[in-house]
């Protein structure tokens, strides 16, 4: 029978003995939010939970796949029907208490998974609360900065800064391999409508040098940003395929990790 790897199918006892082994404990976080009209309102929590659940189905006894978080910060989206916004504050605490009844029952590397660009700086916050609050600790990856610049020069045809942003030639392109059955591609339409500056815009291939986010409905009509109708499902087999080895590669980068013991520079002192 092959090893369990979902976290939610273990019994207590197996829980127990799982720890043993030490598998760093992988949470995939989305949103429920909008993505443009060719796209289902679950994409951030579909791509961060499959890339998260095939890497770690490839190595079940060196990683243990959480449920997934499906609702968080994104109340800049609220102008299109359908997002569930959740407060900063409380989506950061929520993702806090998550890791810390973790690192309670001794998993000691916890990664956050994250699928959606404006989760990143509250599970910033969430990882640097759990690593610094208890004896574990816990990073977070946005599942496209594991995609190899290398592949995006080989495969990406829509404009930088710009074709990549929000139900995108990558996001599109990725939904199109892992849920075909959920875009509408004859809806997909190209919105590249924000004002372009020098510092300020949005990409997932790379960010502005300013960190800035307005309302979306202010610069996307269609709840687009990128170029969605240069997505292929080739590409997203591609992009998949590369996530999910830099994301292996990682969890076992991650597993390895010392964790050197904390000084108290307070005492000792002559
Ligand atoms: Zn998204």
């Amino acid at each position: 029978m092959p090893l369990k790897y979902r976290y939610e199918e273990f019994t207590w006892p197996e829980i127990r003995d799982a720890v043993a082994r030490q598998p760093v404990a992988v949470i995939p976080v989305g949103t429920i939010e909008q993505h443009g009209p060719h796209l289902p309102l679950i994409t951030d929590v579909l791509t961060a939970t499959e890339m998260a659940r095939r890497a770690v189905e490839r190595i079940p006894d060196e990683a243990i796949l959480l449920p997934s978080v499906f609702y968080a910060f994104n109340e800049h989206h609220l102008d299109f029907p359908g997002t569930i916004a959740i407060d900063g504050t409380t989506f950061t605490n929520y993702v806090t208490d998550i890791g810390r009844s973790l690192a309670h029952h001794g998993f000691r590397k916890i990664l956050l998974v994250n699928g959606h660009g404006s989760n990143v700086p509250f599970l910033d916050v969430a990882a640097r609360n759990i690593t610094n609050r208890t004896d574990s600790i816990c990073a977070m990856v946005p599942w496209w900065n594991l995609v190899p610049k290398t592949l995006l020069k080989d495969l990406r045809e829509s404009d930088f800064p710009g074709g990549m942003a929000h139900g995108c030639e990558l996001e599109t392109s990725v939904l199109l391999y892992l849920r075909p059955d959920l875009v509408q591609m004859d809806k997909a339409a190209q919105d590249i409508n924000f004002q372009k500056s020098e510092f300020i815009y949005w990409d997932l291939e790379a960010g502005s040098p300013v960190f800035f986010q307005e309302w979306f409905s202010r610069y996307s009509k269609t709840g687009t940003v990128g170029d969605p109708t240069k997505a292929t499902t080739e590409k997203g087999r591609r992009f998949v395929e590369a996530v999910l080895e830099r994301m292996i590669a990682l969890i076992r980068d991650f597993r390895a990790r010392e964790i050197r013991p904390r000084v108290d520079h307070h005492r000792g002192r002559p």
